[in-house]
């Protein structure tokens, strides 16, 4: 294969959500993989819901994915493209002027589904004469613009749904130009696509009818046609569409909650597809485990509770040459001896914080069983401590209160950590200190 071009093409007008970062990371990770490129196109031709800080906000989601784009293109910037690519249709037939107001469309629409006919545009305006459409234009009239499809059925093999139809017969002429002349996104998507060399489109399943109205445009620009591959759509547990526009899980608000990256974009490559869904923590691997052919045609649910779970899950196999530098700004120290003592009861590196209080005090020491308690606190082991002292004082305390299992680590765990669960206390407690442990086992705040 040649090295492919692939585009991830969101509008800014909102926060991207995971559903966003499947696309994405399917074009991005593909192209990494087969040394293509990958373009970020900024589709803002609607400049009024198009917000620079939006497409800010896109730019740096991919970042912290860490699928940053090759290239960055905007429409915006484009405008003149589109106009000369729609002056082309216009010269070969294929654009034409339409003066229907909406209303008129309605009317038409519900006439026609009264009769029991499909809902079509009709081409009346294909019927007018130039003198008619003089009239319209003096009254103010201004005309949207149609793509005059060919009515046959377009077919193209699709890379995950196999070979994929759509009879153009069946659609009406898609407005390519609005009456302010403002684009919609089927034309300019295709001009773009020409110019840019785009080899792969991949994007989600709600565009498959645009691509067989695309692929005419294509056509008819005498524009190489791409390869498509459609994946299916995320939808929440409970079976809705994810939407930018109701701020659905953004990827904004998963990494201020703390999520790794790497467990984001397992979950939204690997749901809905052949692979098990697992935390992939190195991107390469994600990217080989690709394969559009075994992609789901069922919506695949995003649920959130298992993002939490493959967060975990990647969280307890990090080093702690990985996270140090976020210990450090979290204020955690103990260097790795804490690390590895706390990693595998985290769901998320920032929980180390409330581990790291424990360890620094003050907490507060809960007493339960006074008779265990003092028992260790008479047998408190001599200086240094090590991940070897808790074996042997427990020894100890058996010995001496006949106490054993849950009925001596418990009051022990309540006592020096305040807490009734938490990371194995043969490793907390060289942290803790035998000065802590001891004032700890005397009931006082340390
Ligand atoms: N702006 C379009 C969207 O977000 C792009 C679709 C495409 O990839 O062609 O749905």
């Amino acid at each position: 294969m040649n090295a492919p071009i692939v585009r991830f093409a969101p509008s800014p007008t909102g926060l991207l959500h995971i559903g966003n970062a499947r696309t994405a990371l399917l074009n991005a990770l593909f192209a990494r993989r087969e040394g293509g490129t990958f373009i970020l196109r900024l589709d803002d031709t609607d400049l009024e819901r198009s917000k620079p800080e939006y497409a800010a906000a896109i730019e740096e989601d991919l970042r912290w994915l860490k699928i940053p784009p090759d290239v960055v293109v905007r429409q915006s910037d484009r405008f003149d493209r589109y106009r000369a690519a729609a002056e082309r249709l216009k010269a070969a037939g294929r654009l034409y002027a339409c003066y229907e107001t909406a209303e008129e469309l309605e009317y038409r629409r519900k006439r026609q589904l009264s009769r029991g006919l499909p809902p079509i545009y009709d081409r009346a305006a294909l019927r007018l004469a130039a003198d008619e459409k003089a009239k319209l234009e003096a009254q103010g009239r201004r005309p949207h613009w149609r793509f005059l499809l060919d009515h046959r059925a377009v077919s193209w093999p699709d890379l995950v749904r196999g070979e994929a139809h759509v009879d153009c017969a069946s659609l009406s002429d898609p407005v390519l130009v609005r009456e302010d002349g403002s684009y919609l996104y089927t034309l300019p998507s295709v001009v773009d696509d020409i110019e840019l060399g785009v080899t792969h489109v991949i994007r989600g399943e709600d565009h498959v009818t645009n691509t067989a109205v695309q692929i005419q445009i294509f056509e008819a620009l005498g524009g190489a046609v791409p390869r498509f591959a459609h994946h299916n759509l995320l939808t929440t547990a409970s079976g809705e569409g994810l939407s930018k526009r109701l701020g659905h899980l953004s990827l904004r608000s998963l990494r201020e909650a703390g999520l790794e990256p790497e467990a984001v974009a397992s979950l939204a490559v690997l749901v809905g597809s052949a692979e098990a869904v697992r935390p992939v923590k190195d991107i390469r691997e994600l990217a080989r485990l690709i394969d559009f052919s075994h992609i789901s045609r069922a919506p695949a649910k995003f649920d959130e509770t298992e993002l939490q779970q493959l967060n975990a899950r990647l969280v307890h196999e990090l080093s702690f040459a990985e996270v140090a530098d976020r210990l450090a700004a979290l204020g955690v120290r103990g260097g790795e001896a804490f690390w590895l003592a706390v990693r595998t009861n985290l769901s998320k590196v920032s929980d180390a914080v409330e581990w790291w209080s424990v360890v620094e005090g003050p907490i507060t020491p809960v007493i339960q069983d006074e008779a265990v308690v003092r028992a260790a606190r008479q047998h408190l082991p001599p200086p240094p401590w090590t991940e070897a002292t808790w074996k042997a004082w427990t020894e100890a305390l058996k010995q001496a209160t006949g106490a054993k299992g849950r009925a001596l680590f418990m009051p022990l765990r309540l006592a020096l950590t305040g807490r009734d669960h938490g990371p194995e206390l043969a490793h907390l407690l060289p942290l803790i200190g035998p000065e802590r442990a001891g004032r700890r086992l005397m009931g006082e705040a340390a």
